[in-house]
């Protein structure tokens, strides 16, 4: 088939490179110029793992190609998925003017039969909306299907790869048929298809995703108690998560969610809840706790050091938001570290991907205070103490030893409960985490 990706960001490009990769014809679209630079020379510019094999098989094969101009792109596809972004307005509401930008300018440019797919994340009446916009600038047929993307950052080829169902949101038989078509090679061991109304689908991504930010929120807040009451968080985890109604993941507590889609999503469902004359009550609740939730280190350091924070360095492991990503959008390391820099505090920074992504999310103000180092070790020489932000895999095993050398003090200060309370008991290392004991 041949389809156009509007929008190369985290989920265009997975998408435009994994349906080339099944052997369509892709044509990406994008307005950043120094993004397009890059796609044209053969560079992946996000990191994602498995993603650069693919891409660079595409491109050797042909069959993924790269401009600024949509009239090429929608000239030679049948298929336009629009993969823009979505990010939250001042009231939380979804800003929707890349995706109503673009369906004015398809309203121009088609000559026949397309079917435009909205993959971003959007409001309940968008595909609707899309379809208006694009009827009235042309009476060539066309299609508007509700495309929802439910990859996750730092597993997405996979993730987009074997789905564990895709939802397709359409009044249409014949873009119906032209979906399940497309998405066939990728749903061969027997995962759903699951076709349904525009609406219902545009609200299933919302509903999905509310659902999992309420999952850790409420995990997060369990972990806040077992803290007050001498419980450890880690067994209650693994006591409910093997209920089958309740599941296994979803369940690590921590210093709350961020990236791009939890902290939109639910603030975007909100909106819509409002709007409709609903208090979604329970998203309202979510949002607060994980604000919180991300400052719950900074209470513990501060409560540690008796208030006097001014003047120390801390070491931080990890800067974006999960592991396996270069991605800092919303991630807790923002929030902790601009409040320890606000505190008086030297802040020294290591991440195995974030280096670049990092600066202009924290601000140039307070990034021209971190001390950015190039690997973990160098993030603990003659600090206080360490902050452990991120989950990423080479964090889960250190050398201790080499750790109480460096510090000036052994303290870590977890926020994903990477060790065992009883190594750090040995190793007389003072040690607090979420939701378990503080531990020397
Ligand atoms: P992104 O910011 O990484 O990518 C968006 C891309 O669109 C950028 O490359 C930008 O330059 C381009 N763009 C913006 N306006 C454009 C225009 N008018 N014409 C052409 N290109 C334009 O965003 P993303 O993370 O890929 O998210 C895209 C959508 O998918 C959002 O709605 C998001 O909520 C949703 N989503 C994201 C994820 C995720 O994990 N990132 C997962 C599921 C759904």
């Amino acid at each position: 088939m041949k389809i156009a990706v509007i929008g190369t960001g985290y989920v265009g490009l997975v998408t435009g490179t994994c349906f080339a990769d099944s052997g369509n014809h892709v044509i990406c679209v994008d307005n950043n110029p120094d993004k397009l630079d890059l796609l044209r020379q053969g560079e992946v510019p996000i990191y994602e793992p498995g993603l650069e094999t693919l891409f660079k098989r595409a491109i050797r094969e042909k069959r993924i190609t790269f401009t600024d101009d949509l009239s090429e792109a929608v000239k030679q596809s049948d298929i336009l998925f629009l993969c823009l972004p979505t990010p939250p307005g001042a009231d939380g509401q979804a800003d929707l003017s890349a995706v109503v930008k673009v369906a004015e300018q398809i309203g121009d440019l088609i000559d026949d039969y397309k079917v435009i797919v909205n993959k971003s994340t959007v409001p309940v009446g968008t595909a609707d909306k899309v379809r208006l916009t694009i009827e009235s600038r042309t009476s060539v047929p066309f299609d508007v299907v509700s495309n929802p993307e439910f990859l996750r950052e730092g597993a997405a080829v996979n993730d987009f790869q074997k789905p564990e169902r895709v939802v397709i949101g359409t009044s249409s038989d014949r873009a119906a048929e032209l979906m399940k078509e497309l998405y066939d090679p990728f749903v061969r061991s027997g995962n759903p298809i699951i076709i349904m109304d525009e609406r219902s689908s545009e609200m299933t991504k919302y509903a999905a995703n509310g659902f999992l930010a309420t999952k850790i929120t409420f995990m997060n807040e369990i972990a806040n108690i077992c803290e007050r009451v001498g419980a450890n968080v880690d067994h209650v985890r693994r006591g409910i998560g093997t209920d089958s109604r309740i599941g296994k993941r979803f369940l690590f507590a921590g210093i709350g969610f961020g990236g791009s889609c939890f902290p939109k999503d639910v603030q975007a469902l909100h909106y819509t809840a409002k709007e409709n004359d609903y208090n979604f009550r329970i998203l309202d609740a979510v949002q607060k706790v994980n604000d919180s939730q991300k400052l719950s280190i900074v209470e513990k350091i501060k409560k540690f050091y008796n208030g006097q924070v001014k003047g120390r360095t801390f070491g931080v492991w990890g800067l974006t938001f999960k592991p396996e990503t270069d991605d800092v959008r919303e991630a807790p390391a923002i929030y902790i570290i601009q409040a320890l820099i606000g505190l008086g505090a030297h802040v020294k920074a290591y991440d195995p991907e974030a280096r670049k992504t990092f600066p202009a999310a924290v601000g140039e103000e307070i990034s021209s205070q971190i001390d950015y180092v190039e690997d973990q070790t160098s993030a603990l020489q003659d600090v206080d103490a360490l902050i452990i932000s991120t989950e990423w895999n080479e964090f889960r095993r250190p050398d201790f030893d080499n750790f109480i050398k460096l510090m000036k003090e052994p303290v870590i200060f977890d926020g994903r409960n990477l060790y065992d309370l009883e190594r750090m008991e040995e190793l007389n290392i003072t040690y607090f985490s979420v939701g378990r004991r503080g531990v020397n």
